[in-house]
């Protein structure tokens, strides 16, 4: 099955609107992938789901069906929720799926999210029908919808989740990756031989979304922060056998300058390495086909 993968949110930690992101873009991680028959797995729920919601109601065809993918709930990948518009509307059908954090069920992060101190609208008031599945914070496989879906934990802090998605027809696969350091630091509570199996986990796959944060010398003065370098996620790139790599939850502070840059920086990584991975930087409204 062929499939596209669009970015709705392309920035890490905060949005980042202003004339000097517009490129690149200022909204929080949102990727959606759909399938040529309509099937829809939207991974992360930062503000770029936004307008997604408002795109899926305008063009439904009858109720919208939508399926929410959660690598964590850190608050730039949770905070669109609250203004997805399909929530807003009876007979839609919304499916959250997502870790628990520590003792934390999934469910009761979403509704701490829309709880009446910080949030006017709670969890039980929305007119959509809403599901929460928690998946395995250990990883593991299940399927969504037309998808089935790998999940691998990361180096960050708290449960966070690669997820790489195939069709159960079968077709290329691509990995969702973000927040994660591939690097040295950080307490986190992952094996020693970690890297190797993520190297396993990522082997072959046809396109690969990857955490790219910083420049190797920012990474000096974030290490333990749970993020990477472009020259990091290149080499993954490169040692998984990954055809295209995009760099992914850009750094606040860097503006479409600087990111031009640190492409420019990631294919000259990647053509040094003599390994042929096809490397972007992932841009809001950027498309992508499978
Ligand atoms: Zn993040
Ligand atoms: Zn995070």
């Amino acid at each position: 099955m062929a499939y596209t993968v669009t970015f709705w949110g392309t920035r890490g930690s905060i949005p980042t609107p202003g004339p000097h992101t517009a490129r690149y873009g200022g909204n929080t991680p949102c990727v959606a992938v759909e399938g040529a028959g309509g099937q829809l797995v939207i991974l992360d729920a930062g503000t770029g789901i936004r307008a997604l919601g408002v795109q899926l109601v305008e063009r439904r065809n009858g109720a919208v069906k939508a399926e929410i993918l959660l690598s964590h709930a850190h608050w730039d990948h949770i905070q669109g929720l609250p203004h997805f518009k399909p929530f807003f509307s009876p007979g839609n059908v919304v499916r959250i799926w997502g870790s628990r954090q520590g003792t934390m069920s999934l469910e009761a992060i979403l509704r701490q999210q829309m709880d009446p101190a910080v949030f006017p609208v709670p969890l039980d008031a929305l007119s959509a029908k809403l599901d929460v599945e928690q998946v395995d914070g250990a990883g593991g496989e299940f399927t969504i919808g037309a998808f089935r879906v790998r999940s691998m934990k990361l180096r960050h802090p708290g449960t966070t989740l690669a997820f790489r998605l195939t069709p159960v027809t079968g077709g290329p696969s691509m990995a969702y990756v973000t927040d994660n350091e591939l690097g040295s630091g950080g307490q986190y509570s992952t094996a020693a031989s970690w890297r190797k199996e993520f190297v396993e986990f990522l082997r072959g796959v046809d396109l690969l979304i990857h955490d790219a944060m910083y420049t190797p010398v920012e990474l000096e003065s974030h290490r333990g922060w749970g993020h990477s370098t472009y020259a990091e996620a290149v080499l993954l790139a490169a040692d998984a056998g990954a055809a295209r790599l995009v760099l992914f939850h850009h750094e606040p502070e860097h503006d479409d300058k600087a990111m031009d840059d640190l492409l420019a920086a990631a294919r000259r990584e990647a053509r040094a390495q003599g390994r042929p991975v096809e490397v972007l930087g992932a841009q809001e409204g950027m498309q992508l086909t499978l």
